[in-house]
């Protein structure tokens, strides 16, 4: 990984956007802070693109949209996208809602099997607000050890379950999706940008192991500094702070691109 710092001037000029990751990155320790909202702002008024990329639940997203100066938002890892349609927000499932209706319901059957099997599993907070996934806890409120975790994904898959975690939440799923997928789809379907082209026009930046796929998919991928977890593939720029300190380096970055 190299530093931020030494991303080039003709790659930083080819972005159109900005793809990031919520908690740990954007948010610090759970909080919109005051930098974080104003370089949104900042990059909003020089026109750039901006997308909330995140495994929080799809509740969420909708808000984000419809609060904050971006484009859209991505939740439960790439199933559920926002976006603005005029002065409302509209959703976006790439099944249909009977298709969702019926995944819901085999979701529910398989998550009471695993919560059976694991009763120290404690959902997350936010898991009323979720259409995709179900989430658990291991991080947010209560710290989960490493082979705990490892023993619910074991779990989880035996039961065929899709996993996926982030610094705080472990997911499970019915939906195959991840980040990269769910946000290359997302703007090629909505906003009609060609997969290939949008992992060069968007940098993305996140903090952890449900950011993988977005490390590998953009070409100007960047880690916070309070990166952790293993990605199979890092992200090639890391900033020098943490979290929403590392986001408000970015945004100076790419601001002062053509200063
Ligand atoms: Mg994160």
């Amino acid at each position: 990984m190299k530093p931020l710092s030494s991303l080039p001037v003709e790659e930083l000029r080819k972005l159109r956007g900005v793809a990031f990751d919520l908690d740990d990155t954007f948010l610090d320790h759970g909080r919109l802070v005051t930098a974080a909202l104003d370089a949104l702002y900042r990059l909003k008024s020089a026109g750039f693109e901006l997308f909330a990329v995140t495994g929080r639940p799809a509740s969420w997203g909708a808000i984000a949209t419809h609060q904050w100066p971006i484009d859209g938002a991505v939740t439960e890892n790439g199933a559920i996208g926002f976006f603005r349609d005029g002065a409302r927000i509209r959703g976006f499932d790439r099944l249909l809602p009977e298709e969702r209706e019926g995944r819901r319901a085999e979701l529910a059957r398989r998550v009471l099997e695993l919560r059976q099997k694991l009763p120290e599993l404690v959902p997350a907070d936010d898991v009323s607000g979720r259409i995709s996934d179900f989430t658990f806890d291991i991080g947010e409120y209560q710290k989960l050890p490493r082979d705990a975790v490892l023993a619910a994904k074991r779990a989880a898959e035996a039961l065929g379950l899709a996993v996926m975690t982030s610094s705080v939440h472990l997911h499970v799923s019915l939906d195959r999706a991840d980040k990269a997928s769910g946000f290359l789809r997302f703007v090629s379907d909505r906003f009609g940008i060609e997969p290939t082209r949008a992992r060069t026009s968007y940098a993305f930046i996140g903090d952890s192991d449900n950011d993988a796929a977005c490390f590998a998919a953009f070409r100007v991928s960047v880690g916070v500094a309070n990166l952790s977890g293993r990605q199979t593939v890092p992200p090639r720029y890391r900033t020098q702070g943490e979290r929403a300190d590392g986001f408000v380096e970015l945004a100076d970055v790419l601001l002062a691109r053509d200063a």
